[in-house]
């Protein structure tokens, strides 16, 4: 039974006074006033949040939790690094035995470089592609982080972002080539690159993405694909291997560091040596704490059979979600690779849908546990069959609920 979220919004009001907002992130509760705001304890796949609820997390801190919460042999291995300094002047001569390790896991890297988080990865591809090409403008689809270019035309959410570094960033439809054609010819040898994810919650049709590389190469762009959520997830650890496509760079971030901010760009060395021509440097880039988190990760994916167990874990997730909502009276579909599954809510009357989808929400989070309304989940490598099957239950109960908040 939940305790309710008193402390949560206790806290909140006070944050409110000294953080713009209350919290660092975009969003604050994801169905206000009936979801947990602040964290107390997180311990493998649970968390417990401000007023001793505690959830199965499949958020897992966005998708950066990966192994589980305090996960003992990567804070061990940072702990180690932390014994002999990490934040130096000069840099760590082992990183060149992980970059050797990460080039040997993914098709296209042939050399790469350390950054700490997505943004700063995505924006350095970016930068490589522009050096290397020579050209100005850029192409995506998809979420890259929360820069001036990234946030270009998305969404509505470039609010002081100027209009000239708008101008340059287009934006393709998904799965659909002719998108991405008519940009191409409506700015011809003016593309540096295209940056996508590779997909996202819909697959991408057959041909789809080596339709993507083939009119790059026509237009002497790169073709860049922002594996930060796909990376370590995706069949054989990216879409890269998943979908048999090699992008030209390709952009790692949240699941290698099990929660320690890393990303890395990798790509052929005839474009990643463009990046000895800018500047791609920042102070904390060299910090070796998170690069041992991230080799001790890599060391267990090898080892454990994590991304298999991963594939396993949410293939039962979504099959038993699957026979839950296939009896419901409202119109679902349960979408995404199974280790980043999601519920969609498809009611055509868009008010109802929200109504029922608020109502789902705010009693899976106050019957235990923790998912995100808009956003596909993450299952991690210490969920349990356990942990599926209590998610199940509570997802079955609420949806009787849904079906009841619009019933009237
Ligand atoms: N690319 C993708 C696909 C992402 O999902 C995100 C983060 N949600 C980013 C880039 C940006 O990463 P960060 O939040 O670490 O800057």
């Amino acid at each position: 039974m939940s305790n309710g979220y008193k402390e949560s919004n206790r806290i909140l009001e006070e944050a409110k006074k000294i953080i713009p907002g209350g919290v660092t992130k975009a969003r604050v509760a994801h169905v206000p006033g009936k979801y947990p705001i602040y964290m107390k304890y997180a311990k493998g796949s649970h968390v417990w949040d401000v007023d001793d609820n505690e959830y199965i997390d499949w958020m897992c801190g966005y998708g950066c939790i990966y192994l589980g919460h305090q996960y003992k042999e990567v804070d061990d291995a940072v702990k180690k690094q932390m014994e002999v300094g990490f934040t130096s002047f000069l840099s760590n001569p082992y990183q060149n035995e992980f970059a050797q390790e990460l080039i040997d896991y993914i098709p296209c890297a042939q050399m790469l470089r350390f950054f700490k988080t997505g943004s700063d990865a995505t924006t350095a591809a970016v930068r490589i592609a522009r050096i290397y090409t020579a050209k100005d403008k850029i192409i995506r689809w998809g979420y890259h982080g929360w820069h001036d270019w990234s946030l270009s035309n998305f969404y509505g959410f470039d609010a002081g972002v100027p209009q000239a570094t708008r101008d340059l960033t287009l934006a393709y439809e998904y799965n659909d080539l002719e998108s991405v054609k008519k940009l191409f010819a409506e700015n011809p040898g003016e593309i540096a690159c295209l940056i996508t994810m590779p997909f996202e919650t819909e697959m991408p049709k057959e041909g789809f993405l080596e339709g993507l590389k083939k009119i790059c190469a026509e237009n002497g762009a790169l073709l860049i694909f922002d594996e930060v959520r796909s990376g370590f997830r995706a069949k054989g650890g990216s879409a890269q291997v998943q979908f048999g496509v090699t992008p030209d760079l390709g952009v790692f971030n949240k699941a290698m560091g099990n929660g320690y901010p890393i990303s890395i760009v990798v790509g052929k060395r005839e474009y990643m040596q463009a990046v000895e021509k800018g500047l791609l440097s920042a102070t904390f880039f060299v910090s070796t704490l998170e690069m041992a988190a991230a080799r001790k990760v890599l060391e267990i994916i090898k080892r454990d059979g994590v991304i298999e167990r991963l594939w396993e874990l949410g293939t039962r997730f979504q099959t038993q979600l699957k026979q839950i909502v296939d009896q419901s009276p409202i119109d679902f579909s349960v979408v995404g690779i199974p280790s980043m599954p999601l519920l969609k809510f498809e009611m055509k009357d868009e008010e109802l849908n929200e109504k029922a989808k608020m109502a789902f929400y705010a009693d899976v989070a106050a019957n235990g546990v923790y998912l995100h309304p808009n956003h596909h989940w993450f299952v991690n490598f210490s969920h349990t069959e356990e942990d599926v099957d209590r998610t199940m239950q509570v997802m079955a109960n609420a949806l009787k609920v849904a079906e009841k908040a619009i019933e009237a």
